[in-house]
């Protein structure tokens, strides 16, 4: 931690404590070339998992990309942007709910599909159908049965 008086980078951390609800560490500094003091605030960060693809690299989560993929599917079709944001936050919470660190691409196909089958089964079987890209036929027809 760089001292905010001097931008000396070696200071030494004199008092830790946690708040009293325990999500913040704040921490008292002394800087070990000007021995000014300062203080940082520590706190957990929100994170989404990130996104195992099928070729086993990983990215962070991207709500923008899979918003445009979600209206891709959507196109002309009769749903709301409220509906397409209410279902990105279902999707979110689910996987904040997880606390997974790491979640796979296919996963998060499978819980786009699970929101799209709920507001708009056209686009639901659209975006199945880029998502799966049906190697199995039977597969497709199933799908279209469950409809
Ligand atoms: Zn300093």
């Amino acid at each position: 931690m760089r001292c905010p008086y001097c931008s000396h980078d070696d200071t030494q951390v004199v008092e830790t404590r946690e708040s009293d609800e325990g999500d913040v560490i704040r921490r008292r500094r002394r800087c070990l070339k000007c021995d000014k003091r300062f203080t940082t605030y520590e706190r957990a960060e929100i994170a989404l998992p990130a996104v195992v693809k099928k070729d086993g690299t990983r990215a962070d989560f991207d709500a923008g990309k899979l918003r445009a993929s979600m209206l891709l599917a959507l196109r002309k079709r009769p749903v709301s942007m409220e509906q397409v944001d209410s279902a990105l936050d279902r999707i979110q919470e689910r996987l904040l709910a997880s606390a997974a660190r790491e979640v796979p691409s296919s996963r998060l196909g499978e819980l786009v599909m699970r929101e799209l089958k709920r507001i708009d089964k056209v686009a639901y079987v659209r975006f199945a159908s880029v998502y799966r890209s049906f190697e199995d036929v039977d597969e497709f027809r199933r799908l279209i049965r469950d409809i």
